[in-house]
Formats: structure tokens, C-alpha cells, sequence
């Protein structure tokens, strides 16, 4: 899942609306943001393979570092603990800890059975993505809801927090879709580097436009 994991981040601010959204999208990505970091360093396994589902060209090998049950549980921990270290704020120390172990669920999902409870258990996954169709409406879905929420739960204050939004959104979009369209990676590389930018970009430019939006009055 792609754009289904900021869904998450995005609905998380109507239970947490004191929470910055980039914290709530950190939290959602997590087991993303490590994965190409793991991948570089060796510690996990990805095989190009067009056609190993519909959806993607990977064989998401070996991730049990950053991918399996019990690993996505000590993340959110270990995420929860030090959200809460500074900003204690119980709601988002919940929402941050539930949106790490989404992403485990939502995984299990889409991928096919790929997906460890821990290191060196059997592998479990729906495997939504054999269906291109399928994938597309439950994630697009996902992410429409999502926007609602946290446009029921924030208005922009000046323009930032209108367009730098509004551009955040359609970014994702494009990249969502543009991927249906691009040819598989070539290498481990490639996968894992653009992987690493989108988080350094992507994150702190949800910080940027979620610090110019206020919370409405009613929540
Ligand atoms: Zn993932």
C-alpha cells in the first residue's frame, strides 16, 4: 500500500487533532521509512520480479526486521514511547502507536503471502494487490475519507496551508498513479533511494503545511 498508509495519517488528526500531522504520517510509514534503509544496508531482501502481482514488480523476499507482526509492534512502542516522552499527549501517543501496527494490517492485506508474524514464522497476506481494480478503489477510497476527515478537522490559516495542502495531495496522486505507468526498477538501489527521499521530503512537508492550519472551533 501506497497512499492507503497516509490515509491513515491524515484520519489519525480527527483523534488526535493536537498531534502535528508529520508525526501521524511518520507513524503510518514507519516500516516504510526503515524498509530502504534495511534494504541498503543488507539486512533485508528484495527480488525485482514483474508480475509477481499484478500490482508490483517486487518479491518482498525477506523484511522481518521492519515487516513482520511482532517487529511492527516494537516500532510502535518504541515510536509511542518517545512521542510521548515530549509531547505527552495521550491521544496522539495513541494514535502514533495504532498507526504503526496499521501498517502491518494494511500490508497483510494487499500483499500476497509475504508478510511474517516474526522473524522466521510463516508468511501471511489477502493479496488485494493481485487486483489492480481492487487495490485502486479500496485505497483511493481510503484516502478520499481520510482527507475528509482532516479537512472537517483543520482549515487552512493563510495560503500555505491551503496550497502547500492542496499540492501535497495531488502530489500523492501523481505518484499513486504515475507508478501504475513507470517500468520496474532495474536494481535494489533504485527502489531503496527514491524510497528514502520521498520520507525526507514528504514528511516535513506535511509538518510545514499542517502548522498553517488551525483546528476548527468545533473539535
Ligand atoms: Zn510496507
Amino acid at each position: 500500500m501506497f497512499i492507503g498508509h497516509f490515509a491513515v495519517g491524515f484520519a489519525s488528526k480527527k483523534f488526535a487533532p493536537r498531534t502535528s500531522l508529520a508525526a501521524l504520517i511518520s507513524a503510518a510509514l514507519f516500516l516504510d521509512i526503515l524498509w530502504p534503509v534495511f534494504l541498503l544496508a543488507g539486512w533485508e531482501q528484495v527480488r525485482i520480479d514483474p508480475g509477481n502481482t499484478r500490482f508490483t514488480p517486487l518479491d518482498l523476499a525477506y523484511y522481518p526486521w521492519s515487516h513482520s507482526l511482532l517487529a511492527s509492534i516494537i516500532w510502535a512502542t518504541g515510536f509511542a514511547l518517545v512521542y510521548h516522552f515530549f509531547a505527552r499527549y495521550w491521544p496522539g501517543t495513541l494514535a502514533v502507536w495504532v498507526g504503526v501496527v496499521s501498517h502491518w494490517i494494511l500490508d497483510w492485506i494487499s500483499h500476497r503471502p509475504d508478510m511474517p508474524l516474526y522473524p522466521g514464522s510463516a508468511r501471511y497476506g489477502l493479496g488485494l494487490w493481485n487486483s489492480v481494480a481492487g487495490t485502486l478503489i479500496v485505497e483511493l477510497l481510503m484516502f478520499a475519507i481520510a482527507i475528509g476527515l482532516y479537512v472537517a478537522t483543520t482549515r487552512a490559516r493563510d495560503r500555505i496551508g491551503r496550497y502547500a495542502f492542496l499540492a501535497y495531495v495531488l502530489l500523492l496522486l501523481f505518484l499513486y498513479i504515475g507508478d501504475r505507468f513507470s517500468p520496474p526498477p532495474s536494481s535494489v538501489a533504485e527502489i531503496a533511494w527514491p524510497g528514502i527521499a520521498a520520507s525526507l521530503i514528504l514528511v516535513p512537508w506535511a509538518w510545514w503545511f499542517d502548522h498553517h492550519r488551525a483546528l476548527r472551533p468545533e473539535v
